[in-house]
């Protein structure tokens, strides 16, 4: 983890669970059930922790319903329920 100005940076190439802010800490079997389908990793995830800052999550794998919810949520730019994710990710993560 590293502190980039207001951000909170982490890679969580290592991470087995969905990092999203689902409640589930259940480890992704062998067969990909998360996103990105391909079993790769997205490059980054921002959420707003507030006015200027970020949590960036790095090399992500995230279950489908974190995916769409954080997708639409961008869509909608619902920075105000992309900030309340952010406590739970953090709380999730333990950062
Ligand atoms: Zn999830």
């Amino acid at each position: 983890m590293s502190y980039n100005d207001n951000n909170i940076v982490i890679d969580v190439s290592h991470t087995k669970f969905c990092v999203g802010p689902c409640s589930s800490k259940e480890e992704e079997s062998k067969v990909n059930i998360f996103k990105p389908k391909s079993g790769g990793r997205y490059k980054e995830f921002y959420y707003p922790l507030n006015k200027n800052s970020y949590l960036i999550l790095k090399n992500v794998r995230i279950c489908c319903d974190c995916n769409s919810r954080y997708l639409e949520f961008i869509d909608e730019e619902d920075n105000e329920r992309l900030k309340q994710d952010s406590k739970t990710i953090r709380k999730k993560l333990k950062i």
